[in-house]
């Protein structure tokens, strides 16, 4: 691509500090605090309201073909704000992401029009208007990347209802890896529309396991990390599971995701529409709704998980 430095980042707004939410399915990067003090040219395009949903489909997201891209974004644009935030010329800014912020708009609109009936009916406050931040600062995502190389990465955060993304434009990002963190992302802008209560609390095999089990390719991570996948164990316990959530090291986290979406499906084979309510609980009340839905707590669930996995 043409602009080797180009990069688009995520946003920031004090409350990011909070949004202990949703990361990408691509590259993962847990509660990276993002600083950034010289952003300049915010652009506000259009804001939204509710739209119509269809029907559930299980099937599997493979490709919106041309015409569905255009429709969803043509939709999506009404829902979604959109936000540049560049210290460049905007207009080139805007240019050059045009093709990617199209394509993650009308993903991220596919996701709610697909899933929102699957959520709706769980009691959160039903909000659907959200907001896209686009950055564009190379130095700062070096900064806050390390040593590992993003080439796209977006995290969607539950206080501000926003998904801050950050495109590394010197590398070639597929359409399929816009699918995918737009649909994940977007699973949890859902969960947290949705949700009673803060998300914060849940845990996370349940709220990734989720988020990765509707985006657009669930086995996106177990396929393209196989070898990580053939060198781990399953953790013992779901206790096990959730601390590698917060494990330092990056195949710990792919292999807790992978888990976590298989898990998460198990449970889905027995009553997915159960299971999504549970979204509605917090910490205190999740293990005895779990309880309620499955007859058996959520660690004796995992063993048996385990059992038909081995
Ligand atoms: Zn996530």
């Amino acid at each position: 691509m043409k602009h080797k430095k180009l990069v688009i980042t995520g946003l920031i707004l004090v409350m990011l500090l909070c949004s202990l939410t949703g990361i990408l399915s691509i590259l993962k990067f847990k509660d990276i605090p993002i600083k950034d003090e010289n952003t300049t040219n915010i652009t506000i395009s259009d804001k939204t309201t509710k739209t119509q949903t269809t029907e559930i489909s299980k099937e599997n997201l493979n490709k919106l073909s041309d015409k569905q891209i255009e429709e969803y974004y043509e939709k999506g644009r009404k829902r979604f704000f959109v936000a540049y935030i560049t210290s460049s010329d905007e207009e080139d800014f805007k240019k050059s992401v045009e093709k990617i912020v199209r394509l993650l708009v009308a993903y991220s609109e596919y996701q709610i029009d697909k899933y929102e009936n699957l959520f709706y009916g769980t009691s959160g406050e039903d909000r659907m208007d959200f907001a896209i931040y686009i950055y564009e600062d190379f130095s700062k995502l070096q900064q806050i990347s390390g040593q590992h190389k993003r080439y796209i990465s977006c995290n969607a955060s539950e206080f501000t209802y926003h998904m801050n993304c950050y495109f590394d434009l010197s590398i070639d990002i597929s359409e399929d890896d816009i699918a995918i963190t737009a649909t994940h992302e977007t699973t949890h802008l859902l969960q947290y529309s949705y949700s009673k209560n803060s998300t914060a609390g849940l845990p996370k095999w349940y709220r990734e396991g989720q988020a990765e089990h509707y985006q657009s390719d669930p086995k996106y991570l177990f396929y393209k990390y196989q070898d990580i996948y053939n060198s781990y164990s399953y953790p013992k316990s779901i206790k096990d599971l959730e601390n590698m959530f917060r494990s330092k090291t990056y195949e710990d986290l792919i292999f807790a995701y992978i888990v976590s979406e298989e898990f998460y499906s198990y449970l889905a084979n027995i009553d997915e529409r159960e299971l999504v309510t549970l979204i509605e609980s917090d910490y205190q009340t999740f293990p005895e709704k779990f309880k309620e839905i499955f007859n058996t707590s959520p660690e004796s669930a995992y063993e048996d998980f385990l059992k038909e996995k081995s």
